[in-house]
């Protein structure tokens, strides 16, 4: 408390200015003291000396003493209360006449300064003479000094009085002028503060006629302004398209939501439109993304023109854009989209091009569609997939469009969520070496726990996510799951290699190598527990862009395998060129093998074939003992299916692998667990 009081600027110029002040006071003081007591004392020795003299001159003369000596006079020196006592002495030194109280003080000693002996008398002698200036007595007189002392006194007091003020008036001076100097460099650093707290609004008024501190605002004004400014453009990012300049999906969101809370237009009917450019993918691969993005832009400025100022539009992303019709019926909201439609038909024209594309348009209607900005945004969209599809242009949303497209569209929503969510899970199967009957490995199963509808197989979701662009969310989310999980066995030092399906596109997509790379340094797994199934369809969309990302995930170690082999129409030798040491064998060939032997006899070929490019066989689907003895005599490697186990969660995993029937100790190190008791 007190060191900070110490540190303040106003108190440190309040200590330096007092300090030296302290000295002038001193001589304040002291000196003006001095110069007033030195006044008074020279005036009463002027006086006293003046006055003995005259009272002298007044008794000398005559020849007798006696009669010379006029009492009234003497009566009146007293009277005038300066004169204490007189005392007359003839020439013997006799005393021959006395006025007033001598003090007990037996000799008369003569005093040379004010002040002098103990009392406050003055003691002075004056020689008296007859007419021939012959010495004939003497006069002693005693003044009283008090009366001058207490001048002297009341001078000091002023004196002090004065020396006091003085000190006041210095002091108050000094506060005064430090705190002009400190306040406003205080609310200087209060602002600052508050401008630091992200409170950077208002505008900085420093009143101050110091130079310095004015130029010190003015900079931290400056300073604001640009943090305004800056957080502007940032506000404008955060809720703009960088290629349109058109809001973004916050922006329509916030604007949506802030009309229908406020209450005086809960009744009142407001359109939400999705539009979703055609033909817009072929242009930009065709083209070039340069007149891709040109076209979008065109297309964003062709709409805004047509909309109202109410209308917010904004770009949800890609070729899709939004428009809120505030206070709009259906009806004039379908108008407008059919315009919108013809507007977006015109032929545009883009660095030398002439490009033509299309538009198809949902709406939504609230509050008789949904409550919701997000209901009315999946209902827009839902029925602008209807009218692309049937090729209408422009089509609302009413409860009995298209069911499949409905569900379709309603599943990918979900899933996007169950993605984000977390209702996604991993289930293992187990893979069964069969020439020592342990673990191979375990295959990665992904389920969704859907809020509503349970536990949905991938059968039914993983196609949709390829077609509704989830399939990198999702891969991304198993590769995690796969990998956290296998790191997880690996360091109890079991040893399970984990594989994990790839779809076709995930092959061609960006960044999965070094998205995969980075997972295993994340989760420290060797990266030989880790093999990736591909189908034979991963190598048609781009294979070479695909070979190039098998070949170097090969490179890293990771296993890789060709899944579902059968149902594709590559041969072995296509196989070849691939860096595949794995085959799956399709469960259809596997299921009804030991009945049929034309699947026994492709079956068959494919393992000796296999072999002879080294590859692993994986039977798939082995669901009896006697697919498994047939698949045994046919030197098949691996086999998985229902007779071993169906896809568990990790912990039933777990379990199952230490207390199954064929109850198997735990792998150890880079040996497979034997699943078999010996
Ligand atoms: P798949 O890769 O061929 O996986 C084998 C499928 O056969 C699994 O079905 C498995 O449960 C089932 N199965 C295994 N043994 C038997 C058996 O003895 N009899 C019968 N009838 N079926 C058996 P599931 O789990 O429904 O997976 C279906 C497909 O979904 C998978 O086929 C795979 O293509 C895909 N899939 C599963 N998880 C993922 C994933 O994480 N990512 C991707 N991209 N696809 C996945
Ligand atoms: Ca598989
Ligand atoms: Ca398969």
């Amino acid at each position: 408390m007190v060191w900070r009081l110490l540190s303040n600027l106003t108190t440190k110029m309040v200590i330096i200015v007092m300090t030296i002040h302290l000295f002038f006071i001193n001589i304040l003081y002291f000196g003006l003291g001095a110069v007033v007591e030195d006044g008074y004392q020279s005036q009463f020795i002027d006086y006293v000396r003046a006055d003995a003299a005259n009272l002298a001159a007044n008794i000398s003369g005559g020849k007798n003493l006696t009669s010379r000596i006029n009492m009234q006079a003497l009566d009146n020196a007293i009277l005038t209360g300066q004169t204490l006592f007189l005392r007359i002495l003839d020439d013997k030194n006799e005393v021959i006449e006395l006025v007033g109280n001598t003090e007990s003080r037996s000799s008369f000693i003569e005093d040379f300064k004010f002040g002098d002996g103990d009392s406050n008398i003055y003691h002075i002698a004056a020689q008296l003479y007859d007419n021939n200036e012959h010495d004939i007595g003497t006069l002693q007189i005693g003044y009283d000094e008090s009366l001058t002392q207490e001048q002297i006194d009341i001078a000091y007091r002023r004196c002090l009085f004065l020396s006091l003020l003085y000190a006041l008036l210095s002091f108050t001076a000094t506060v005064f002028f430090g705190q002009r100097i400190t306040k406003p460099i205080q609310s200087l650093q209060s602002l600052t503060r508050t401008i630091a707290h992200g409170q950077y609004h208002t505008k900085i008024a420093i009143g101050t006629s110091v130079k310095e501190i004015k130029a010190l605002a003015s900079s931290i004004e400056h300073m604001r302004e640009e943090l305004v400014n800056q957080a502007n453009s940032m506000e404008h990012l955060a809720l703009h398209d960088g290629l349109t300049s058109l809001p973004n999906r916050r922006f329509l969101q916030d604007r949506v939501e802030q009309v229908i809370n406020s209450r005086q237009l809960h009744f009142q009917s407001n359109v939400l439109m999705v539009i979703d450019l055609d033909r817009f993918k072929e242009i930009n691969d065709s083209f070039g993304h340069l007149i891709g993005d040109n076209v979008l832009q065109k297309s964003a400025r062709r709409l805004l023109d047509t909309l109202r100022k109410s209308d917010t539009i904004a770009r949800l992303g890609g070729d899709e854009f939004a428009i809120f019709l505030p206070n709009t019926s259906m009806d004039a909201a379908i108008t407008l989209a059919n315009k919108l439609v013809s507007e977006l038909s015109r032929e545009f024209e883009c660095e030398g091009h002439m490009v033509s594309i299309g538009a198809s348009i949902g709406l939504a209607g609230y509050p008789y569609d949904g409550l919701r900005y997000e209901d009315l945004l999946r209902l827009a969209d839902i029925a602008m997939y209807v009218a692309k599809r049937s090729g209408e242009h422009v089509r609302s949303y009413h409860a009995d469009l298209d069911h499949d497209a409905l569900k379709r569209l309603t599943l990918i929503s979900d899933l996007k969520i169950g993605i984000n969510n977390n209702q996604l899970f991993a289930t293992y199967q187990p893979k069964i070496n069969m020439l020592n009957e342990r673990l191979s490995g375990v295959e990665l199963l992904v389920r969704w726990q859907h809020p509503t509808k349970g536990t949905v197989p991938p059968d039914e979701f993983i196609a949709e996510a390829e077609r509704g662009g989830l399939i990198s969310a999702l891969t991304q989310w198993v590769l995690r799951e796969g990998i956290k999980q296998a790191a997880l066995w690996h360091q109890k030092g079991w040893n399970i290699p984990v594989a994990i399906n790839l779809s076709p596109k995930n092959l061609i997509e960006k960044g999965l190598y070094q998205s995969i790379v980075q997972l295993l340094e994340e989760y420290k797994l060797p990266p030989h527990l880790l093999e990736l199934e591909i189908t034979e369809s991963s190598m048609f969309v781009d294979p070479i862009k695909a070979n190039e990302v098998l070949n170097s995930l090969d490179k890293q170690g990771i296993k890789l395998a060709i899944d579902d082999f059968g149902t594709g129409y590559s041969s072995l030798v296509q196989l070849r060129k691939m860096p595949v040491s794995v085959l799956k064998i399709d469960r259809s060939f596997v299921d009804r093998m030991y009945q049929d032997s034309s699947n026994a006899a492709i079956v068959s070929a494919t393992i000796f074939m296999a072999h002879e490019l080294g590859m692993t066989v994986v039977a798939e689907g082995v669901e009896d003992n006697d697919t498994l003895s047939k698949l045994k005599e046919l030197k098949c490697d691996v086999a998985q299916g229902h007779l071993f186990s169906k896809s568990m969660i990790a912990d039933d995993f777990e379990h199952w692998f230490s207390k199954a029937p064929h109850a198997c100790s735990p792998p150890a190190q880079h040996v497979n667990p034997k699943l078999i008791k010996d």
